[in-house]
């Protein structure tokens, strides 16, 4: 039997296991997203269109006159208004309407939120990442917060992930043991493990002066990573637009072989397989995971992409060659690629797959297995809110997975909540197909 085929009947073998696991009628994220709005929004470009608009300016209405106001504007620009809606706008035309109607709005953005942010604070958030770990599902803590615009804002976030680092480290250890979680063939992984996003630690992040913007941000990633070596937790920096990719992969990448960081702390980055030439991003960081310069593995944690709209209008809008895939299959399968490239660098680095596809989990879990190595040596990771009935039927077979935990308030989550939303509006995503009762055969098809 030739390995494709091999491969193939164990992705089937492990995916069945996993949909017995999660049946696609539990899945609560999308059961509780599926509100009339964001029904329709997935059938009406236009009103998605508003609709987001709208729950991107909720934290700044000072009232809930001024949130009906601002639901109306822009629910006026939608051409063909559903009646639901159009029965809003009309109740809307009295002051005790709006204020029905604003209470309704501002109550369903929270809702919504409060599905995707676990916590204003680390320590609010502690009761929930102890319940995860408890059940067998280790946690990132995602401090949001992007695209700052001053420094003392940029000195704010970074005092934020400083004391969530040493708030976290100080709680953890009186965690029940949970060895899955705990070791992997490299050795033992920190309890702690905490995300960071570069373009919230400086204001200075421009494509074109790049240099000022990584100067600016590592006087800020610096002690960060000093406070994570000393605390022994994991520091990861994801992965934003195209336009800072560079200055960001650069700037880790340089910090990382700094001689005080030789030994620690364990700490990470993103590859993302929507654009073009990820195999050649890959192959940058596995050369320089070869060069062995620290003694704790760098992980690459491989996502497909979160800016693919942006991407792309922004292409579009300059007249730019456009640097994501266009239809997802390509998407998947490159993601299916970058995959065995990242298995088959082992023991250069931890490979850590994040996605809510079981097609492309399935198949991550099989290559490994195919590869020789055990489970251990891979992890797998999901999203707070998206992906929690997949991370349970992982972890109940044993896998080691990690729930991606964002920690803020409103305002700076608003950016982190539109894009979820975008994917979980999108015709295009495997969780709506799968929500909408496309068969598991389909699914779990060769993209
Ligand atoms: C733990 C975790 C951490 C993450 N961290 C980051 C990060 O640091 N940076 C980041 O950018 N993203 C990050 N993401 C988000 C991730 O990139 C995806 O947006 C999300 O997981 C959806 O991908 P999927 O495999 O789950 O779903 P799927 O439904 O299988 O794929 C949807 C994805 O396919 C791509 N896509 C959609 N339509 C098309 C199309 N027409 N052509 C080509 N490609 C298309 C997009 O990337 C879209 O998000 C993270 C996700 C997880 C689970």
């Amino acid at each position: 039997m030739s390995g494709t085929a091999e491969l193939e009947r164990e992705l089937v073998r492990v995916g069945r296991r996993l949909a017995a696991a999660f049946p696609s009628s539990s899945h609560q994220p999308l059961r509780a997203l599926d509100e009339r709005a964001m029904q329709m929004a997935s059938a009406d470009r236009e009103l998605r269109a508003a609709l987001f608009r709208f729950v991107d300016v909720v934290p700044a209405c000072r009232s809930l006159d001024d949130l009906a106001r601002h639901l109306v504007s822009y629910l006026e620009q939608v051409p063909e208004t559903p009646p639901p809606l159009a029965a809003a706008m009309r109740i809307s035309a009295t002051r005790a309407g709006r204020a029905a109607l604003g209470a309704a709005a501002a109550g369903g953005v929270r809702h919504l939120a409060h599905r995707f942010i676990v916590g204003e604070t680390p320590e609010a958030a502690l009761g929930t990442l102890s319940r995860l770990w408890e059940d067998g599902i280790g946690t990132s803590v995602d401090l949001l917060g992007e695209a700052t615009v001053t420094e003392a804002e940029a000195d704010r976030y970074a005092a934020r992930c400083a004391g969530a680092l040493q708030r976290l480290a100080a709680a953890t250890p009186g965690w029940p043991p949970r060895p899955v979680l705990e070791q992997d063939p490299h050795g033992p992984l920190p309890r702690t493990n905490v995300c960071v996003k570069v373009s919230a630690l400086t204001p200075l992040l421009r494509p074109d002066a790049p240099r000022r913007g990584q100067l600016d941000a590592a006087a800020r990633l610096r002690p960060l990573l000093r406070v994570a070596r000393d605390a022994g937790a994991h520091l990861h920096i994801d992965m934003e637009s195209l336009d800072t990719r560079e200055a960001v992969l650069e700037l880790v990448l340089g910090l990382l072989a700094e001689e005080e960081f030789g030994a620690g702390p364990s700490a990470g980055v993103v590859v993302q397989a929507y654009l073009r030439d990820s195999p050649a991003q890959l192959e940058r960081i596995l050369e320089w995971a070869r060069a062995g310069r620290r003694s704790t593995p760098l992980t690459v944690r491989l996502v497909k992409g979160a800016y693919w709209d942006h991407e792309l209008v922004q292409a579009r809008q300059h007249g730019w060659e456009v640097p994501v895939f266009e239809h997802r299959r390509d998407c998947d399968r490159n993601f299916e690629a970058l995959t065995r490239a990242l298995l088959a660098a082992f023991p250069d680095v931890r490979v850590a797959v994040a996605s809510h596809n079981l097609r492309s989990v399935a198949h991550a879990i099989a290559a490994n297995r195919l590869s020789g190595a055990p489970d251990s040596a891979l992890e797998l990771q999901v999203l707070r809110g998206l992906g929690d009935d997949l991370g349970r039927a992982l972890a109940s077979e044993g896998h080691r997975v990690r729930s991606y935990c964002p920690v803020g308030d409103m305002v700076s989550g608003m950016a982190y909540l539109v894009r979820r939303l975008l994917e979980n509006t999108s015709n295009d995503s495997f969780l709506f197909a799968r929500a909408h009762g496309a068969p598991l055969d389909e699914l779990l098809k060769a993209p």
